[in-house]
């Protein structure tokens, strides 16, 4: 057994008690319904009005993300703080640790919030990425492209998610054009992969060091933004597996409670390559709602709350499309499709590119078939 670096073992939260979710999107809106399931209210702290997640939670407190005193008042009335986004400042998740658990911990949220720490304590435990350099300055991106060679692709080291603050070097680009476009004071500079396919482990870990994992799944982008998930992904067992190992190996590393999405590269010669972690629920996963014994959101509450986990095996195959701007328009067609799930995050805009809401559509299983 494995004592969490969240704090020492302690009992399940009984039904009734309070979950405190730092974010207000989507993400905290599907777990606090999955959370409400259980018994567990939730308060949600965001900095945005309205947000998709207060719109189902108890109690909503709308503050800065630093504001010390109004994260005093909202650790004060809840059991565990969680957050459905890592990029929150890491002074906020340790003024929380001094007053309530945070799950996962503090240290799950610095390395994954930053692109070079997260890439050094993944290549530390032997879980490989794509060769990368630190670079601060356009001479240090000049020398990293000489080592690494063109393509490569240059990333901020903070605050980049969705492809956002990525620029793609290709044979002709000018390190100081490239140094520009990415527009921070620290990059990260990654050998371009010639993926075959890229796919994601969700993996959830409980206080005793339990653990569950989804079957992995294929994830297809389109503007470096997930546009579909494929699941089961189309990969040989024994890679399948090996995933699942990988994924595993990095939680327990990471000591983490909750849930971790490991974003990987299959590369054309059939091995793993991990591109990037994220300690929370993971739009890669919402297929999970409509097609697996216990969704992700519902194995997140369970994992923070200390409660035994569930069962994540798969009972059909599923497409999980994002319904993207003005995507999000065609619901009344999907509500007619007999096998389709149709999800909405209560959004009101549909500005190009949001995330307004997802469709799962369900198949049969091809491996029960026949
Ligand atoms: P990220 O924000 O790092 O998850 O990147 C978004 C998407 O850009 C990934 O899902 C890939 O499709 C693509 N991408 C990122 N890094 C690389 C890389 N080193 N080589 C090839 N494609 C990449």
């Amino acid at each position: 057994m494995t004592a969490s670096s969240s704090g020492p073992l302690s009992p399940p939260m009984e039904p009734g008690a309070i979950i405190g979710i730092l974010g207000g999107g989507q993400l905290g809106r599907m777990t606090a319904l999955a959370a409400a399931r259980l018994g567990y209210p939730c308060h949600i702290y965001t900095d945005e009005q309205d947000s998709p997640a207060s719109q189902v939670a108890a109690k909503t407190i709308v503050a800065a993300y630093t504001d010390e005193a109004a994260l005093a008042a909202f650790a004060k009335d809840v059991a565990v703080v969680t957050f459905e986004f890592e990029n929150i400042p890491e002074i906020t998740a340790a003024t929380l640790a001094r007053h309530v658990v945070v799950r996962p911990g503090p240290r799950c949220l610095a390395i994954a919030q930053d692109r070079l720490r997260e890439k050094d304590f993944l290549n530390g435990i032997g879980a490989p990425t794509a060769p990368y350099r630190r670079v601060t300055s356009v001479q240090d991106l000049t020398h990293a492209l000489r080592d690494l060679g063109r393509p490569a692709v240059l990333k901020t080291a903070r605050l980049g998610y969705d492809g956002k603050g990525q620029v793609m070097i290709d044979g002709n680009m000018k390190p100081a054009a490239a140094w520009k476009a990415m527009g921070a004071a620290e990059g990260v500079l990654e050998g371009f992969v010639d993926f075959e396919r890229e796919i994601s482990v969700i993996v959830a870990r409980a206080p005793d060091g339990t653990w569950a994992a989804f079957d992995p799944v294929e994830n297809r982008h389109v503007h470096h933004v997930l546009d579909t998930t494929i699941a089961p992904a189309a990969i040989p067992r024994d890679l399948a597996d090996k995933a699942i190992g990988t994924a595993r190996h990095i939680a327990e590393q990471l000591d983490l409670v909750g849930l971790l999405a490991v974003e990987m590269f299959v590369t054309r010669e059939g091995g793993i390559l991990i591109n990037e972690l994220a300690p929370r629920p993971h739009n890669s996963g919402h297929w999970t709602m409509d097609a697996c014994v216990t969704s992700q959101f519902e194995q997140f509450v369970r994992a923070i709350c200390g409660l035994p986990l569930g069962s994540p095996a798969r009972h059909a195959d599923a497409v999980m499309k994002n319904l993207l701007g003005d995507e999000v328009l065609r619901w009344r067609e999907i509500l007619a499709e007999p096998a389709a799930k149709l999800h909405l995050y209560g959004k009101k805009e549909p500005r190009p590119g949001r995330k307004m809401g997802h469709v799962t559509r369900l198949l049969p299983r091809k491996d029960q078939q026949g």
